[in-house]
């Protein structure tokens, strides 16, 4: 069984989602994490799609799950955070796993663009702060624990592309949430 969290941009579903799946030993998988660590061609095509905000094709996506989700580490439990985005993807997830319950984290389109224009990460070990709301690093953009250079996504600090998920998310992410309305259960991120 499968648990998802789903949320607008910045909302603070990674975050939460790892928080919990370290507390019950299950294994956390961001789709957006596995897309932005291929290499090569593959990196070239994909990087296509996430610069513009857009979302990469579903087939795409759905190997490279599939990929990770078949490693013995998951047999414990998944918590998958950014899968699945659209209604057919919410499918094809139903044809590998049961999905179990679904946090939603909700936040307002305002708060979402805010968090994203400040949000810095840590490449190594996989932060996320936020240079104007919060969590601050202790030093100006150094990761707290790793003592590296914080960087910002493309995707973050492209307005158009900013615009471009949130507007996704409304039209092909809610309408999962709809479709399995007796699954999810609301949180203010
Ligand atoms: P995230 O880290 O979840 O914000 O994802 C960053 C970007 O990766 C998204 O804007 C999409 O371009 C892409 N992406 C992540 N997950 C998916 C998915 N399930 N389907 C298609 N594209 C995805």
């Amino acid at each position: 069984m499968i648990i998802l969290f789903i949320g607008a941009q910045a909302s603070g579903k990674g975050t939460q989602a790892k928080i919990i799946a370290g507390k019950k030993g299950f294994v956390h998988i961001s789709t957006g994490d596995l897309l932005r660590a291929a290499t090569g061609e593959l990196k070239k095509e994909i990087d296509s799609y996430i610069t513009k905000g857009k979302l990469v094709p579903d087939e795409l996506i759905l190997e490279l799950l599939k990929e990770r989700i078949k490693q013995p580490d998951c047999k414990k439990g998944v918590i998958l955070d950014g899968y699945p985005r659209n209604l057919q993807q919410a499918e094809e997830l139903e044809k590998i796993e049961k999905i179990g319950k679904i946090f939603e984290i909700w936040v307002s389109d305002e708060t979402a663009k805010k968090r994203l224009m400040g949000r810095w990460n840590c490449k190594k070990c996989g932060v996320a702060y936020n240079i104007v709301t919060a969590p601050r690093p202790k030093k100006d953009k150094i990761c707290d624990g790793c003592n590296i250079p914080l960087y910002q996504r493309e995707d973050d600090i492209n307005e158009e592309a900013i615009e471009k998920r949130l507007a996704i998310y409304h039209e092909e992410t809610e309408p999962i949430l709809k479709k399995y309305k007796d699954k999810v259960i609301r949180n203010n991120g």
